[in-house]
């Protein structure tokens, strides 16, 4: 008899940029972590609190502000509720570090005051494994739309957390100052697909994939 358990994984679109975060949860534990919290925090704690989750991490998969803006005050309200220091701010590659720390200053420019710095108490780098419910998540480092960029890998489950990396159709802009569009497409060609075509990708924007409909028709992979 198998004791493996298959996550919850809920999508709630946060921020004007309508910015996918995963609500990821064991059905049996409770427990729970959330990626890219971009914003909207009380819709966040209100989906935590209808379902009685306690929350053991928050990751960020790169430093823009509709990923990482809420992170912050997220964390926060989950431990007034859950106690302090039980939530563990997990973020990108260190590279991103700059993004984190002008999240206020970017979002001035679009009017959005409530999207705060984020801090994480620790980066992540390729190759890393974090242990989240019981279960290993491996870390790959994909630079390109951003240099710090991760994308979190569950291979029990066959889910990719994918950010702003691989989307259904598309892939995730280059177009800022340290974007970089062969790195991102070499990013996904060496890192993302080889974990397979059944993997279901969950991107930061728009419907979930899988790497095997990418590979098969998405233009920006020929
Ligand atoms: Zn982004």
């Amino acid at each position: 008899m198998s004791n493996v358990c298959r996550f919850e994984v809920e999508r709630i679109p946060v921020t004007p940029f309508h910015q996918n975060c995963s609500l990821v949860w064991c059905p049996q534990t409770k427990h729970a972590f959330i990626v890219d919290p971009g914003g909207d925090v009380e819709t966040i704690m209100e989906r935590v609190e209808a379902s009685d989750l306690t929350v053991d991490a928050i990751l960020l998969t790169h430093g823009h502000l509709d990923h990482a803006g809420g992170a912050g005050q997220l964390r926060s309200a989950l431990e007034a509720r859950q106690g302090k220091g039980s939530v563990k701010l997990i973020g990108p590659s260190r590279e991103d570090e700059f993004l984190l720390n002008s999240i206020e200053t970017q979002a001035a420019h679009f009017g959005l005051n409530d999207l705060k710095n984020a801090r994480p108490d620790e980066y992540t780098a390729d190759g890393d494994t974090l242990t989240l419910l019981g279960r290993t998540y491996s870390v790959s480092h994909v630079p390109g739309h951003t240099p710090g960029h991760v994308v979190f890998f569950d291979r029990q489950d066959g889910v990719l957390f994918a950010g702003d990396t691989l989307f259904r159709g598309t892939v995730g802009r280059t177009d800022f100052p340290y974007g970089n569009g062969k790195q991102l497409i070499d990013s996904i060609v060496e890192k993302i697909l080889p974990l397979g075509d059944d993997v279901v990708v969950l991107p930061g924007h728009g419907a979930p994939t899988t790497i095997g409909i990418e590979r098969e028709s998405n233009p920006f992979l020929r």
